[in-house]
């Protein structure tokens, strides 16, 4: 959960009871932008700067500002909530969020918060009511800082004077974050980002709602209302990765050609949940390996990501359960894309992931398939298909990937389908081919394991789609 501090209520804290210990915490790291202080005992990458410098030069243009001559954002970590507690950030009823920004010092749990670094950049634009800024740090501040959907039908109207936002209760509060990122990137998109931008620096923190409105009618053109109506109308219910702007992430350090680099950072083992993103570009459509690495008892998270964020935008997103070294499997179109991964920190931890782009790999006729290789350190495989939230969802589907075992494995599948059939040298019908079908009765079920030979093998997967849902199965393998 993620706060903007009340500026006044912390000052008025730090006069009266001391502001924690923030004024006492070494400075470790200096940019040309930034400060980052953090309590001696606390691990502190030296990369983080050069992560925090790329997200200043891809957002603060947007945004119109730069900081001035020699003035610097001051970025405080602490080690633990009851820390960031004792500086003023905190909600009434005592929980505290993962981060709070007040001007452009920043204090947070966080290695790298970068809903709190737009908050900061924000400041320079002043203050706009606390909806605007939640709606505007979170449409910037990339992607985790609100739940999987966004509902429009949360009644952001009634909270948009900074009062009665501030005055929600924790749970609500960050309910809003969503729907008022819907809403800021809606206006971006029908109004443009200058008339946006225009409404935003016009507000005062403290302006009520007729003034809001007067504002709103004046740099739109249309009445709050009307623009309410034609939000809840064009997007009732969309994934939240379709809400956010990546900015950051679309000018992240470019993948090499071939998408076969190795995403190494060493920071991972200290800094979770250190995000590490990468650009990529696709002329053509391809299909899409992407192979995570991690140590016993730590989780790598995985996300591709369209920088359009209308079509496609969700392609996969996985958090490998177990250790060891696991490959997703997924199809792209053409377009622009950022990869972006976590690590949890593990000690002797050596995480790392890799893209690897080829022939598409997911078709729905098995004859069509492309075989892959799966090598033998490879502990679990993901087939996963998302489907565009625009389109109906059809009724049934049919999935399928052809896998080549270099050792025998013996493999366990989990499927959300109706049915799925295993063929060993070729497809279904195909003359040679030795099929064996299993029926899962349409829930996500781990079903027996079978012993599978090494060689080629095809697997088909009947499934019916489900909203906001990928089409998957996955087939975990032990030597
Ligand atoms: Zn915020």
């Amino acid at each position: 959960m993620i706060g903007a501090m009340r500026a006044v209520g912390c000052l008025l804290l730090c006069a009266t009871a001391g502001c924690g210990d923030e004024a006492s915490q070494p400075l470790r790291l200096e940019s040309e932008h930034f400060r980052y202080y953090a309590d001696e005992d606390l691990p502190v990458c030296r990369t983080l700067l050069d992560r925090m410098e790329e997200h200043y030069a891809a957002v603060t243009p947007w945004l119109g500002v730069t900081l001035g001559r020699g003035e610097k954002i001051d970025y405080h970590r602490f080690g633990d909530a009851d820390s960031l507690g004792e500086t003023g950030c905190e909600y009434d009823d005592g929980t505290v969020p993962a981060g709070c920004a007040d001007g452009l010092r920043i204090v947070t749990t966080r290695p790298l918060e970068t809903h709190e670094l737009v908050h900061a950049y924000a400041s320079l634009l002043g203050r706009a009511p606390s909806l605007l800024e939640e709606g505007l740090a979170t449409m910037l501040g990339g992607i985790g800082a609100a739940g999987p959907v966004v509902d429009a039908s949360f009644p952001i109207e009634s909270f948009f004077e900074s009062e009665r936002f501030q005055a929600l209760e924790p749970e609500p509060k960050a309910e809003a974050y969503g729907p008022a990122a819907g809403f800021s990137r809606f206006l971006v998109d029908r109004y443009g980002r200058e008339a946006y931008l225009d409404f935003y620096a016009s507000l005062a923190h403290s302006a009520s709602a007729a003034e809001i409105e007067t504002a709103f009618e004046s740099s739109f053109a249309e009445p709050l209302a009307v623009a309410l109506e034609a939000w809840r109308a064009e997007r009732p219910l969309v994934e939240s990765v379709s809400t956010y702007l990546y900015l950051a992430e679309c000018a992240s350090p470019a993948l090499s050609e071939d998408g076969a680099e190795l995403l190494e950072e060493e920071c991972w083992q200290e800094t979770f949940p250190l995000r590490v993103a990468r650009s990529f570009s696709l002329a053509d459509a391809r299909g899409a390996v992407v192979r995570a690495r991690h140590a016993p008892g730590a989780s790598t998270g995985v996300s591709v990501i369209a920088c359009d964020g209308t079509v496609h935008r969700s392609l996969l997103t996985y958090l490998w359960p177990d250790t060891g070294q696991h490959e997703l499997w997924t199809d792209l179109p053409a377009g622009d894309y950022f990869l972006k991964a976590f690590a949890e920190a593990v000690a002797g931890a050596d995480p790392a992931v890799s893209l690897d782009l080829g022939p598409q790999l997911i078709t729905e006729t098995c004859t069509e398939t492309h075989e892959r290789v799966v090598p033998a350190e490879t502990g679990a495989v993901a087939v996963e298909r998302w489907l565009d939230p625009q389109e109906p969802l059809p009724e049934s589907l049919q999935l399928a990937a052809r896998l080549y075992f270099d050792t025998p494995r013996t493999a366990t599948f989990r499927a959300r389908a109706a049915s799925l059939t295993l063929c060993r040298a070729g497809c279904e019908g195909e003359p040679g081919a030795e099929c064996t079908r299993i029926e899962p009765a349409n829930v996500d079920v781990e079903l027996e394991s079978i012993d599978v030979a090494a060689g080629a093998h095809a697997v088909s997967v009947q499934a019916t789609p489900e909203p906001f849902m990928p089409v998957r199965f996955t087939i975990d393998l032990e030597r």
